[in-house]
């Protein structure tokens, strides 16, 4: 019951030149189905890069990737992309929902790029919304949102297509404490509800206490942390 597996990931940016800089020196990671694992990292030890790979959005030196038991090293773009859009849900400290769109369009158009149904997608949005209590905020646009509420939404969305591995960069760092609190609290729900596997990097200690365990990356290396 793994469903994310990172094996000797290594990863040198601006290699050969004096900038150079090896952000990954052979991480490992096994995570299990249902567990929530903390990631802290100084700023700059890497962690957008790991969860960048870990979601196959960048490619690394040497070393794999598997989701749901399926190795993502040497596929093709099309490949990875296909195993992103159906088992990697993002969660980022900015929102990045469509200013465009409303709150439950946001969570319905990723499924319809999945080939959900209209109906199934609104049902399944408005379920997700309901859950972290933003449901009478569906017909808002994000700018008409608050900053937990636009959080919510970007949860939802991210759960939308129900991945295996969910992967956050810091979802409640742009949050005033309290706030943070309840929002995390929110994400936390979802993620035991739906039993999928997240990851998430934050700085706050006392919100990375609250998951399963906690990873340090330092020096390019995953080592288990108090
Ligand atoms: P974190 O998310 O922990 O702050 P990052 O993964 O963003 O760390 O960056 C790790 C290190 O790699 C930093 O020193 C950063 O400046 C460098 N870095 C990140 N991306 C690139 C890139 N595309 N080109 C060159 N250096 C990069
Ligand atoms: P879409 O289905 O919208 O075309 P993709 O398959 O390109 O999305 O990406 C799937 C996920 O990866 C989305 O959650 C998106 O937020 C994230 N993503 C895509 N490209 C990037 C990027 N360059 N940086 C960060 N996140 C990205």
């Amino acid at each position: 019951d793994v469903t994310l597996r990172l094996s000797g990931l290594k990863k040198t940016y601006l290699k050969g030149t004096p900038a150079e800089v090896q952000v990954l020196r052979g991480a490992d990671l096994e995570l299990r189905a249902g567990e929530a694992v903390a990631l802290v990292a100084p700023s700059g030890a890497g962690k957008s890069t790991l969860l960048h790979i870990a979601g196959l959005l960048d490619t690394p030196d040497s070393g794999t990737v598997e989701i749901g038991g399926q190795d993502a090293t040497g596929k093709g773009d099309r490949t990875r992309t296909a195993m992103r859009r159906r088992d990697v849900g993002f969660v980022y400290q900015f929102h990045h929902l469509l200013p465009e769109f409303t709150a439950l369009e946001n969570v319905v158009l990723p499924q319809l790029a999945n080939g959900v149904s209209d109906r199934a997608a609104k049902a399944r949005a408005m379920d997700l919304l309901g859950r972290v209590g933003v449901a009478d905020r569906a017909d808002h646009r994000p700018a008409a949102l608050s900053g937990g509420e636009q959080q919510r939404v970007a949860f939802c969305r991210a759960l939308a297509n129900e991945p295996r591995v969910l992967l956050a960069d810091e979802p409640t760092g742009n949050l005033d404490p309290g706030t943070s609190d309840q929002v995390f609290a929110a994400l936390m729900d979802l993620v035991r509800e739906s039993g999928l596997s997240a990851l998430i990097a934050t700085h706050n200690l006392d919100l990375a206490a609250r998951m399963d365990r906690m990873l340090r990356l330092d020096g390019g290396v995953l080592r288990p942390a108090e």
